[in-house]
């Protein structure tokens, strides 16, 4: 039996465009929670009441008037506002129990969350009148609250002066209208306590903890640090890089109590798609930076497949080889993860226009995601972008410039315009988010080894994005103390890597596995670095490379990326044009595999990381295929 707010067409879920419409739907998180009617049994205390007003009703209803549905509501706030969850129960006219839903509101507060109880109740009981064929206009509403303050100014008693409630009484009233009576009656809290149950069990589903748990929060984002100097920043703000000393912020979260592995596989909606939470990357909400899911813009992105690629084990003499197959994302690429993230930060924050330079999969991931959300978006991109690609962010509404030059021409260009016309610009690593949507490759990967990390991650790097996003996650579920990732590195994983951190005896850090990052050789600024121990990388001069992403000659995070390589015991390798365009065609033909360049660039790496002994003693090596060869002419 599915809760309250699927019954009608009146639904109030995500599936929608998103920071279009204002009002009621910017509230309104998906439903979730919802419990089971009837059918599942009731609380002693539910029953109680439903006499209770059973008996009510009888005295107070006039013979002849018509049907007479009863509700009890409430709605309750975990700090007010914080997480909050609404509770209804519907009886019908011979005192049946026909709804009993709790649905989860995001973070409100406790009078916004006694409104939306009220209106879900309304809205219930307009289902039942369908239903029963009961005319709405001959049908009376008792509704039962044990908020004065709802009650008072629903009668018109006391004056609404919030900005916060006065649309939502004005969508009450219309709901109302369409009834014969609708009354609102204060009742004392303990008449009202299978309304106040459900309610709070949606805020506990919700968070997967019991009313015994810490305060839930859909996000532990506390705020915003910047990777070099550290200052620290508010991330109810919008940020672009820091304003100190211009590098990459990073996201932080309260990690004391992260439950993990993250609840969330167990939708009791019955509403397929109406949750981001349960099939895509947003299951790992609590370490994503958006506050409340009414802001998240998901198109299905993330959870992707691991494919096991035998042919490699046996050709390398490694043990388990898997490829981390990014392709499977709603525009083609891992790019969709951090547009994913990003967007809906944009979205959180009242952005409505955004703007990034690119030189391919980004721009078309956050064209998609724009238009889901119902931003501008902007993006300039160098002549020589693949066609495909253009054609793609003009398809999803993007006004789309083509730019002479390299990346950095366009960048030159975006900041432009943004100067001029307020674009809000999300460059790589200028904008903090992406990151976070990216790290999600990573927390896929510990829960699909059971809680533990692969030995070996291999990364193509352009930016770094992914990279940094998985050394970020590996730290995180070290720090919050999660089974499997928060033990020392010890011997057990075997020989040493390159790096001083896989020195194969316990050193007392945190295990994490060992990344790899792959460079094309026409542009490998990290490799460089890495190859001359320095902690920064320096522009790598005429960049060229048949992988568009892995031309950045100048990653910003540089010093992030290198950082990462050296704590996780992993290195830096760079694979010849020539090379990955081989490869592209071997992993078609004899795998069935149509990797873009750089996804194909980190297969090509492996021959070279096996033969400089760098896997050593890694039981599984996970590559990352970042995106799909479908947008590239074929090679
Ligand atoms: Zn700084
Ligand atoms: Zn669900």
């Amino acid at each position: 039996m599915r809760g309250v707010p699927h019954q009608g067409p009146r639904d109030t879920g995500r599936d929608g465009p998103q920071g279009r419409s204002g009002g009621l739907r910017e509230l309104w998180a998906a439903p979730r929670g919802a419990q089971a009617g009837p059918r599942r049994g009731r609380p002693r205390r539910a029953r109680r009441a439903g006499r209770h007003h059973r008996r009510r009703r009888r005295r107070s209803v006039n013979p002849g008037e018509g049907a007479v549905l009863t509700c009890h509501i409430d709605g309750a706030s975990r700090g007010n506002p914080g997480p909050a969850g609404a509770g209804v129960v519907v009886y019908d006219g011979s005192g049946r129990e026909r709804r009993a839903a709790g649905i989860y509101l995001g973070e409100t507060t406790n009078n916004v969350a006694e409104y939306l109880a009220l209106i879900e109740a309304l809205r219930a009981a307009s289902d039942i009148c369908r239903e029963d064929g009961l005319e709405r206009d001959r049908t009376s509403v008792v509704i039962r609250t044990d908020s004065q303050l709802v009650a008072r100014q629903v009668s018109g008693e006391y004056r609404v002066k919030s900005q916060a409630l006065a649309p939502l009484l004005g969508d009450f009233r219309r709901e109302a209208g369409g009834f014969y009576r609708v009354s609102v009656l204060h009742v004392p809290r303990e008449q009202n306590r299978r309304a106040d149950e459900l309610a709070n069990q949606a805020i506990d589903d919700a968070f997967g903890r019991g009313k015994s748990g810490a305060s839930p929060r859909y996000s532990r984002l506390s705020h915003l640090e910047c990777s070099r100097c550290e200052r620290r920043l508010d991330p109810a703000e919008p940020h672009g890089p820091c304003p100190a000393c211009g590098a990459p912020l990073l996201a932080r979260y309260d990690l004391a109590g992260l439950v993990w592995p993250p609840r969330g596989n167990d939708c009791s909606l019955g509403n397929p798609g109406q949750c981001p939470e349960h099939n895509s990357m947003w299951r790992y909400h609590e370490l994503l930076p958006v506050t409340a899911p009414q802001y998240v813009v998901s198109l299905g992105e993330g959870l992707t497949p691991l494919v096991a690629m035998g042919g490699l084990e046996r050709e390398l003499g490694l043990g388990r080889v898997l490829v981390k197959d990014d392709r499977l994302n709603p525009t083609g690429t891992f790019k969709s993860r951090g547009a994913s993230a990003a967007v809906s930060r944009l979205v959180e924050l009242g952005i409505e226009k955004c703007a990034i330079p690119t030189q391919g999969n980004a721009g078309s991931a956050f064209a998609a995601y724009s238009a889901r959300a119902g931003l501008r978006f902007l993006t300039a991109m160098p002549e020589d972008t693949p066609a495909a690609i253009r054609a793609e962010c003009e398809a999803y509404g993007a006004e789309v410039v083509t730019v002479k030059g390299l990346l950095p021409d366009a960048g030159r260009y975006v900041r432009e315009r943004a100067a001029a016309e307020g674009w809000y610009v999300a460059s790589t690593f200028d904008e903090p988010y992406r990151a976070e949507g990216k790290k999600t490759i990573a927390l896929e990967l510990f829960e699909a080894f059971g809680s533990r990390w692969p030995d070996a991650i291999v990364f193509p790097v352009g930016g770094g994005v992914g990279l940094v996003g998985a050394w970020k996650a590996a730290q995180e579920l070290a720090t919050a103390g999660v089974a499997g990732a928060a033990e020392p590195r010890s011997g057990a994983t075997g020989a040493a890597g390159p790096g001083s951190g896989a020195s194969g005896t316990t050193d007392g850090r945190p295990r994490l596995p060992r990344l790899f990052a792959v460079q094309a050789a026409g542009c490998a600024p990290v490799v460089k670095a890495y190859g001359e121990g320095r902690d920064e990388t320096e522009p790598f001069a005429n960049a060229e490379t048949v992988a568009a992403g892995l031309r950045v000659p100048s990653p910003k995070a540089g010093f992030l990326i290198l950082r990462a390589l050296r704590a996780s015991g992993g290195a830096a390798v760079a694979v010849p044009d020539e090379v990955i365009l081989r490869t592209v065609v071997k992993l078609r033909r004899e795998e069935g595999l149509n990797f873009c360049p750089e996804g194909a660039a980190a297969v090509a790496a492996l021959p070279e990381l096996a033969r400089r002994g760098w896997l050593d003693g890694c039981r599984e090596v996970v590559v990352v295929s970042t995106g799909t060869g479908l947008k590239y002419p074929s090679g």
